[in-house]
């Protein structure tokens, strides 16, 4: 009975002692069974160019890590350490093998091995093995320009037409050196690209250029050899009179958000020329930056002539400072063209399009906004009353809108206004004929004709 009794004494010690010693192996950090994780930021693409991005975590601690490249030319490893402090997270820079030149292949593979710290598995620790597959592409997309206008004037348009050729193409777009973006349609067949250009009015030089990437990350750029031709704008000093600010000012500040409260004629007027001519340009700019993702046959655009014997009453371009009592109060630029002939005259359009936008907005009054195709878009302002609305198609000589004096305006006008992917050019251009040939109709038929012969 004794003897039984000491040795289930000893045998509950003995479960006591198990029990707690897995309980402690299972809590215990040493033997920390959780795997190490392996993060690679790439979108399995390489060009072999370019370092890759591992990243590592480990809850005990990474031991060592091992990065072996398979290619048909065997194993290469390209990253390997073993850590004296296990580390808990890492990030290794991961440089492209020596044998780049030799890498033939399409397709390749890159094994991740990382080990921790952890007593887990009979003192081996927790592994993690994972393997990536890249496609592999050294080739920079092959970029070259079928035809583009021979000049671009400041405040003005261009039209370029070219050539991208690349197996994994992401991304292409036209800069500008003051990192303005033009996005290209498709012309014609695939492989051609087409796109409007502008140069920002305030910009004193102008320099554009295409850039192709791929998804590997190859990048090819090519400079448009577009005349830069300056254009002198004319700098005028409008005197505002109390008249004006008692009439004009006042009715205009009572209907904005932004002057309720102000009761300081030149704040007034300094807020309504300032931020909500911001406010409403911002509205123009965003809704003629919208660029469909339309394969582009043709454009066939005929010189624009929006009002019958309009007479041109303020040109594109104006840098207006406001002066009241000797003093500089507050600048603006006028960005379109003002004609005017009779009160509330019939606004016709020469051109199909399609209205985008139809409604109010601030200082441009009734405003109607159509698109054109190929990023072009016009705006007319001031309007007394509109007949068309959001989605309308405009066929060509339609009768949009009536003239007025809604928003900012004191007499009766029509501000007209064009827009090339979210810039306000000059709309002179687009009033000539031949400025139209030249530019944009002869571009397009140079383009078709390369295209047609390759
Ligand atoms: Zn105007």
């Amino acid at each position: 009975m004794g003897k039984n009794k000491s040795k289930s004494k000893l045998s509950i010690i003995l479960l006591i002692l198990i029990i707690a010693g897995s309980f402690f192996v299972y809590t215990s950090e040493i033997f920390e069974r959780n795997k190490p994780t392996i993060e690679l930021n790439n979108n399995g693409y390489w060009n072999l160019k370019k370092a890759l991005n591992i990243s590592i975590t480990d809850e005990s601690g990474v031991k060592l890590h091992k990065v072996t490249l398979v290619s048909a030319n065997g194993k290469e490893i390209l990253s390997y350490e073993q850590y004296i402090k296990p580390q808990q997270l890492l990030n290794i820079e991961v440089k492209p093998p020596r044998s780049i030149f030799s890498i033939k292949e399409k397709v390749i593979r890159l094994i991740v091995e990382v080990h921790d710290v952890s007593s887990w598995n009979f003192m081996k620790g927790n592994k993690t093995i994972k393997e990536f597959k890249f496609i592999i592409d050294k080739k920079r997309p092959q970029s070259s320009i079928l035809s583009n206008s021979y000049k671009i004037t400041r405040g003005g348009s261009a039209l370029v037409i070219f050539k991208i050729q690349d197996e994994n193409l992401e991304d292409i777009y036209i800069e500008l050196n003051n990192k303005k973006k033009f996005k290209a349609q498709t012309f014609y067949g695939e492989g051609y690209y087409i796109a409007l250009l502008a140069w920002p009015l305030k910009n004193k030089t102008f320099k554009a250029t295409i850039v192709a990437k791929d998804y590997a990350g190859n990048i090819s750029k090519t400079h448009i050899p577009l005349y830069i031709k300056q254009k002198k704008y004319k700098v005028s000093k409008i005197k505002i009179s109390d008249n004006f600010l008692k009439g004009k000012i006042a009715d205009l500040a009572e209907e904005f958000e932004e002057t309720q409260g102000l009761t300081d004629s030149v704040e007034q007027f300094k807020m309504i020329n300032e931020n909500v001519r911001a406010k409403n340009e911002k509205l123009i700019h965003d809704l003629s930056s919208i660029l469909p993702d339309t394969i582009v046959k043709g454009f066939n655009i005929k010189k624009m002539y929006p009002l019958k014997n309009g007479k041109v009453v303020a040109s594109f371009g104006d840098h207006r400072k406001y002066l009241y009592k000797g003093r500089e109060i507050s600048e603006s630029y006028h960005l379109g063209l003002d004609l005017a002939s009779n009160a509330m005259a019939s606004i016709k359009p020469q051109n199909f399009a399609k209205v985008v936008y139809s409604d109010y907005n601030g200082l441009y009054g009734n405003m109607p906004m159509l698109y054109h195709g190929l990023g072009l878009y016009t705006i007319y302002g001031h309007c007394s009353s509109t007949n068309v609305n959001v989605d309308d198609m405009v066929e060509a000589k339609m009768d949009i809108a009536k003239t007025g004096k809604s928003g900012y305006a004191m007499g009766d006008h029509l501000h007209f206004g064009v827009l090339v992917q979210g810039i306000e050019v000059r709309p002179e251009e687009w009033m000539d004929r031949e400025w139209i040939k030249l530019n944009i109709s002869d571009i397009i038929e140079d383009a078709k004709e390369i295209i047609n012969k390759s």
